[in-house]
């Protein structure tokens, strides 16, 4: 067939979707399967948000504020970010796209640990741009010397996944500074903070807080995990005003949607029950790294909500034998595999079919 797409694209791996729970069950011929596969939170919508969604229904003949004054501003309140220096999105997985695109031309490159996030390589193939992967330390956390050092006069963007999605490890301040200094001013450093809620490790710096002001520095956030929007797609950036004129520029108009912006504007106002969340996810997942270690699991300490085992090539078949047992987790075969934080239940079941599937 004659040629329509980009030969490049080939190398990217197909996207392969999750298995579904509803298919699970039925086949295992269980009431409900589990899912401890996409770092959601498990306790369901944060109060007042459903309501916010429903009586925004109403308007969805109607395009929403492209603008997005009123989340701006909430945003600007809660994080003390000026509103010109955010930028929101279809999730800040889209935002890091749009990033990419506002900086980087083909054949530039992006600079990233790994394993880190998969989005990555696809973001940069998408935009053209030379993927450099500075692998993790033996412990899994960033190799922050070897990631400065990666950096060539092509590099435009640097990512820092802090803490890092899958392993869960996260870079301490003082190391984060150094780093920071070392990289060159024309360079971008992309600070992603999606589990920044549940950092309890007080050496590990609020992106925002901390290099706010640094001009080549770019925070991501998400409204998917620690504040419940998963399903609506809402993160943001934080950056200097002129990156985020350059980040809107790109941005795929209205691509927050007028429910996800209802409901964000709803969420934001529940910050003291995404707090006792996110506790209560902390407490599991401290929980759940002693009982896999106990299991002979050399877990590392995670500071998001999820664990990594670091089990290399038993990660398939262990992850099949968790989803034989109803529980689906996420395999990175042969490396490794996360397993989300879920209900104490749901971790209970799952350390149930860890143990099986280990023994
Ligand atoms: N960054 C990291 C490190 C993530 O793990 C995720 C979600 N898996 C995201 C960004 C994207 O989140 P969202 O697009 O839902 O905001």
């Amino acid at each position: 067939m004659t040629r329509l797409t980009r030969p490049d694209l080939d190398a990217l791996p197909d996207y392969v979707p999750g298995r579904n729970v509803a298919d699970l069950a039925r086949e295992l011929g269980i009431a409900e399967a589990i899912k401890l596969a996409s770092n959601e939170v498990p306790f369901g919508p944060l109060p007042g948000v459903p309501e916010a969604v429903a009586a925004s229904v109403a308007n969805v003949h109607r395009y929403p504020d492209m603008g997005v004054v009123q989340l701006r501003d909430k945003l600007s309140d809660r994080y003390g970010v000026a509103p010109a220096r955010l930028v929101t999105g279809c999730g800040s997985v889209a935002l890091c796209e749009h990033l990419v695109k506002a900086t980087c031309l083909p054949g530039d490159e992006i600079v990233y640990a790994w394993r880190s996030f998969e989005a990555y390589p696809i973001i940069a193939a998408g935009a053209g741009a030379v993927s450099v992967r500075v692998p993790n330390k033996p412990g899994h956390a960033h190799d922050l010397p070897a990631l400065a050092a990666a950096i060539t006069d092509r590099t435009r963007v640097v990512i820092v996944c802090n803490p890092n999605n899958p392993t869960g490890t996260a870079v301490p301040k003082p190391d984060l500074d150094r780093f920071l200094d070392d990289v060159p001013s024309d360079v971008l450093v992309v600070l992603d903070e999606a589990y920044r809620e549940f950092v309890t490790d007080a050496s590990v710096p609020d992106g925002i807080a901390s290099y706010g002001d640094r001009p080549n520095v770019v925070v991501l956030r998400t409204l998917s995990k620690a504040w419940g929007l998963a399903g609506l797609r809402v993160g943001f950036l934080a950056a200097q005003p002129e990156v985020a004129a350059a980040v809107r520029k790109v941005v795929t108009p209205f691509s927050t949607n007028l429910l996800a912006q209802a409901a964000a504007l709803a969420a934001l106002d529940q910050e003291p029950e995404v707090r006792r969340r996110a506790a209560l996810v902390v407490a599991e997942r401290d929980r759940v790294t002693e009982a896999l270690r106990k299991l002979s699991v050399d877990v590392p300490d995670s500071q998001a909500n999820f664990v990594w085992l670091p089990i290399g090539d038993r990660s398939g078949p262990f992850a099949a034998a968790c989803e034989s047992r109803g529980v689906i987790v996420r395999a990175f075969h042969p490396e490794g595999v996360r397993v989300t934080i879920g209900t104490p239940s749901e971790n209970d079941a799952f350390l149930a079919a860890a143990e099986a599937a280990l023994a």
